[in-house]
């Protein structure tokens, strides 16, 4: 056995900074309201948007696919694993989204590192946002391109960037291809990239853009297509990615594009070759979400309001919501420790929310972070709310 004082040593390093994380015990499907160490609790954490990770149509199409194919896929997509269900879930999308192509990454952890790994290499420069998802940070860095970040959401950080790029370089040969990389909706914040800006300045400057648009997917667009929809941007973008995991209620990540670049990426994207595809169930299931999405938007709408209602409400009472425009309201603390206290005592009080610390947010920005869904009812606001109220007070932050 090999001597585990290392681990140990560490482990109280990041215990004495208050930041050590740990898991919380959930049981029972995630809804409105959740079991956690067996007691019911509101969720007010969940990326589950629509509420659909535990819908019945959703539920049936992944039985039905049990029925039809099994459980396991047996392979990766390219050895035998290519089911009729991942095909047709390929196809919804691409329609959906209105792209030439689609291809379903097992993650979009996986699909980021292996589109940004695969696409973009040395000779070659990435521009991403500050507040970027640790995924894309994680396939830019086993890329090997060079990487520059600008500070987040800002154009003229951006500009001035590329701006000292094409003044260095004007025959604009030094680099292969340049991208901007940014998340639609920021995981942690909840604002909006400015993506009309982007893709002008990406004209201007001729890099590609690619986009995650995994908490836009369903939450976005007046047909729920994201952000792109939002901006007006179809066919604008090179490469659009996505994720199954959140409003879409299920699993798995895609991305869209001309099917050239879909080709690319099935013959060069690692994580998408050496890797087992998933469960058939899982794709029938998610295909099922997309059609929700795209058929109920009065789903959307009930988010939308609880989203205006929710966050009115904290502001009301005195809360810094920063610069939140979607359901993902974080609220600032500041203080990792008095974040961690909140959300105990939210806990106690029957909320569940989660508090987030660096290193996951910036030095002295510790936040809850909490995400409104489509099934909150309003009686359930006004009972956080009043929570809020009450441990705001207590704690004297507001
Ligand atoms: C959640 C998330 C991912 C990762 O998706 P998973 O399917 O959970 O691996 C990627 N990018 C962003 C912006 C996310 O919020």
């Amino acid at each position: 056995m090999i001597n585990t004082n290392f681990l140990n040593e560490s482990i109280s390093d990041i215990e004495q900074k208050g930041l050590k994380r740990s898991l919380k015990n959930v049981s029972g499907p995630q809804g409105a309201r959740i079991l956690v160490d067996d007691r019911e609790v509101l969720n007010f954490c969940s990326n589950n948007y629509l509420g659909l990770a535990d819908d019945e149509r959703l539920k049936r199409a992944a039985v039905e696919a049990i029925e039809k194919e099994g459980v396991g896929s047996g392979a990766s997509r390219l050895v035998c694993g290519n089911m009729s269900s991942h095909r047709k879930l390929e196809e919804t999308l691409a329609e959906f989204k209105g792209a030439e192509a689609c291809l379903f990454f097992s993650t979009g952890y996986m699909a980021n590192v292996g589109i940004i790994s695969s696409l973009f290499g040395a000779g070659d420069l990435i521009l991403s946002d500050k507040f970027n998802h640790a995924s894309i940070i994680d396939g830019i860095l086993l890329s090997k391109a060079q990487y520059r970040r600008y500070s987040h959401l800002d154009m003229e950080a951006l500009e001035g960037q590329l701006e000292k790029i094409s003044r260095d370089d004007p025959s604009g040969c030094l680099y292969k291809k340049k991208v901007i990389v940014t998340d639609s909706v920021f995981s942690m914040d909840g604002d909006i990239a400015p993506l009309d800006k982007i893709v002008e300045l990406a004209q201007k400057y001729q890099a590609m853009v690619m986009v995650d648009e995994a908490h836009a997917l369903g939450v976005l667009g007046q047909g729920g297509k994201g952000a792109v929809e939002h901006f007006g941007l179809e066919g604008k973008i090179d490469i659009q990615m996505g994720t199954l995991s959140k409003a879409a209620g299920v699993f798995g990540a895609y991305v869209c594009g001309a099917k050239v670049l879909i080709e690319f990426l099935i013959n060069r994207a690692r994580s998408f070759i050496y890797t087992t595809s998933l469960p058939p169930m899982v794709c029938a299931a998610a295909m099922r979400g997309i059609e929700i999405i795209r058929d109920e938007p009065e789903r959307r709408e009930q988010l939308w309001e609880n989203v205006r209602y929710f966050k009115n409400g904290l502001n009301v009472l005195g809360f810094n919501t920063m610069n939140s425009q979607t359901p993902i309201i974080p609220v600032l603390i500041k203080d990792s420790s008095l974040a961690m206290e909140f959300s105990k005592r939210l806990l106690a009080s029957g909320v569940f929310v989660q508090a987030i610390r660096p290193p996951t947010v910036a030095q002295n920005t510790a936040r809850l972070r909490v995400t409104v869904m489509a099934t909150h009812q309003k009686t359930d606001m006004d009972f956080v709310l009043e929570k809020f109220e009450l441990i705001g007070k207590e704690l004297c932050l507001i």
